[in-house]
């Protein structure tokens, strides 16, 4: 398969041939149709954030290796399941979950693996959605997608999408009252386009 990979920080990414994985256990191997572009990627790609008060923290010193295929918004189609991946079949389209953790720390024990402190999230600290295909370690990060909903839109709900959703279900809001978002890009337009069901009664 085919993937464009961070090799050297602030290049060019590298269009590499790289094996094609084989989905085994609970693990589904994806071939995805929609890769959206986050600023994540961006970070990753320049090799570090910025923290508190400007401070430049490096990705490679919270374990980032390269090269790296960036990419966290994953939309496509079960190519393979393992012998114990469950509840998909091939051809389905689905969404990727990717803040996968590691399975075992108080965070991930209690199903928040977003938190996880030995993180092995798609795109960031394993190879993610700039390819052809991406194993993703078990069905469970897999979301179906519906047939009213089309690829391109979809694959940014699950980093832009939720990052947006966690505020909308942090405000608390109830049916008939307003809110005002302040800042309409990526992120602030998100709540007008997410499907209705998700965000729920009004
Ligand atoms: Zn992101
Ligand atoms: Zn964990």
């Amino acid at each position: 398969m085919r993937a464009a990979r961070i090799v050297e920080l602030n290049q060019s990414l590298e269009i590499q041939q790289l094996e094609t994985p084989k989905p085994k256990g609970s693990q589904v191997l994806v071939k995805i149709e929609s890769s959206g572009v986050c600023h994540s990627d961006v970070h990753v790609w320049e090799g570090y954030y910025e923290g508190i008060g400007g401070q430049p923290l490096k990705t490679t010193d919270r374990g980032v290796k390269y090269p790296l295929t960036p990419g966290h918004e994953i939309a496509g189609i079960v190519d393979g399941l393992g012998e114990q991946a469950e509840g998909f079949s091939k051809n389905e389209k689905v969404l990727v979950y990717p803040w996968i953790g590691e399975g075992l720390c108080p965070a991930c024990r209690i199903g928040e693996e977003n938190l996880c402190d030995k993180p092995r999230s798609l795109g960031i600290y394993t190879d993610g959605g700039y390819a052809q295909y991406v194993l993703v370690p078990s069905y469970k990060y897999l979301v179906k997608i519906g047939d009213d909903m089309d690829m391109d839109t979809s694959a940014p709900l699950s980093c832009a999408g939720l990052t947006s959703y966690g505020a909308v279900k942090n405000a608390n809001l109830k049916p008939d009252e307003n809110v005002v978002i302040v800042g309409t890009g990526g992120l602030g337009l998100w709540p007008y386009s997410l499907p209705k069901r998700l965000l729920g009664p009004g």
